[in-house]
């Protein structure tokens, strides 16, 4: 069994959905399961219009407008008029829905971490849908179930934990009793144990992608993206970056705990602990072979293998004579930083009297 994750930019507009549809189809194996990002940049959409809509400022409204517009035309390009009408009016249903989640927080002028939780999740569920309906269209024996009865999380909205001991048995269970050879979930959207909607964080269909093939004890994961494969330097701002062909698990982990966002970091884990590769390609240029990610350790040894840069990183300097010999400063430090759910990637105790974080 293979799980193939296809990325915003990969499922963003009608044309690409169908390069994914070719890509799916020529995949070989008894069962294969697909998980999809929301179409390209709905996200971001998703949550400025949250936003907007908390401020009590109704040009929200020009936002939602898109965002049903991007839907509603991805679905009149791709679904024959016969079964138009059928997923066109269950969208829109889902849409009003979505409308109504965002009077809700126009009136009351905020946006709780559940509500957006809520509110964003429309990203995926819609992109699964319409994309299981024009698979089923096209003559894939195709299943679309619904991640939230497979990813089980504790109840932290924006980014939930993962209970993998319940979530494994659930993908065994869902996934092995599915007769179809194709099953389509809906990347980073979860549930807690007690029902309510959770997300994985930002870029967390790759997550999504990793446990499912975890679970099921797949035999490669294939994360499909708008580039070809991980890179010495992110190859959209540095023109000399090259194609890494084949890295280790904790060499792509570091490259992508430290900025190279072409993998969520949290994705590595699961595979690694089965010894899962993954194989990162490009939706456009599908035979490129681009990365592979296994176990080995490259020959390479100890060489420089790429260099990333994190954005939106605060520099905390924290100095003076009063952390001299004080038991429990430090704790003091990182206990305020994390009731703020603030994570901290780098430590440098510089002195006795200056920490910078
Ligand atoms: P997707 O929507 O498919 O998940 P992302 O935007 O999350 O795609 O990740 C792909 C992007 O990651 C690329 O377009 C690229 O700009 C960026 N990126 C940053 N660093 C790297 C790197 N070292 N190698 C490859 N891509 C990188
Ligand atoms: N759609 C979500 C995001 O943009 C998850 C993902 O694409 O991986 O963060
Ligand atoms: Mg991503």
């Amino acid at each position: 069994m293979k799980v193939l994750k296809f990325g915003g930019t990969s499922v963003a507009n009608s044309k690409n959905i169908t390069l994914v549809k070719d890509i799916v189809s020529k995949s070989e194996g008894e069962k294969t399961v697909v998980v999809v990002s929301a179409l390209g940049g709905i996200t971001d959409l998703l949550l400025n219009t949250a936003s907007l809509a908390a401020l009590q400022d109704d040009t929200y409204k020009t936002f939602l407008k898109e965002i049903e517009d991007r839907h509603l035309n991805t679905i009149k390009e791709l679904i024959s008029i016969n079964s138009q009408s059928r997923v066109l009016s269950k969208v829109k249903s889902e849409l009003n829905t979505l409308e109504t989640l965002l009077e809700g927080a126009f009136l009351i002028g905020e946006t709780t971490p559940r509500l957006s939780d809520k509110i964003v999740s429309y990203g995926e569920l819609l992109s699964s849908f319409i994309i299981g309906e024009f698979f089923t269209e096209a003559g894939l024996d195709v299943a679309h179930k619904d991640s939230r009865d497979l990813i089980k999380t504790d109840d932290v909205n924006g980014k939930a934990a993962v209970n993998f001991e319940l979530t494994n048995q659930l993908c065994k269970d869902l996934i092995t009793k599915t007769p179809h050879r194709i099953i389509i979930l809906a990347g980073f959207i979860a549930s807690s144990e007690n029902g309510g909607l959770t997300t994985l964080g930002r870029g967390g269909s790759d997550y999504t992608a990793a446990i499912v093939a975890a679970a099921m004890n797949a035999e490669l994961l294939e994360i499909w993206t708008d580039v070809s494969g991980m890179y010495t330097a992110n190859p959209k701002l540095v023109k000399q970056a090259k194609p890494i062909p084949h890295i280790s698990y904790e060499e792509a982990m570091e490259l992508s705990h430290f900025g190279a966002k072409v993998l969520y970091p949290p994705t590595i884990q699961p595979v690694l602990a089965k010894g899962i590769s993954i194989q990162i390609k490009n939706t456009f240029e599908p035979e490129n072979p681009g990365t592979i990610i296994t176990k080995n350790k490259n020959e390479k040894g100890k060489t420089v293998r790429g260099i990333t840069h994190v954005e939106n990183i605060a520099l905390l300097s924290l100095e003076g004579p009063g952390m001299v010999g004080i038991p429990g400063i430090s704790k003091r430090f990182f206990e305020v930083l994390s009731q703020s759910n603030i994570s901290v990637v780098l430590i440098t105790p510089v002195s006795y009297t200056h920490l910078t974080l």
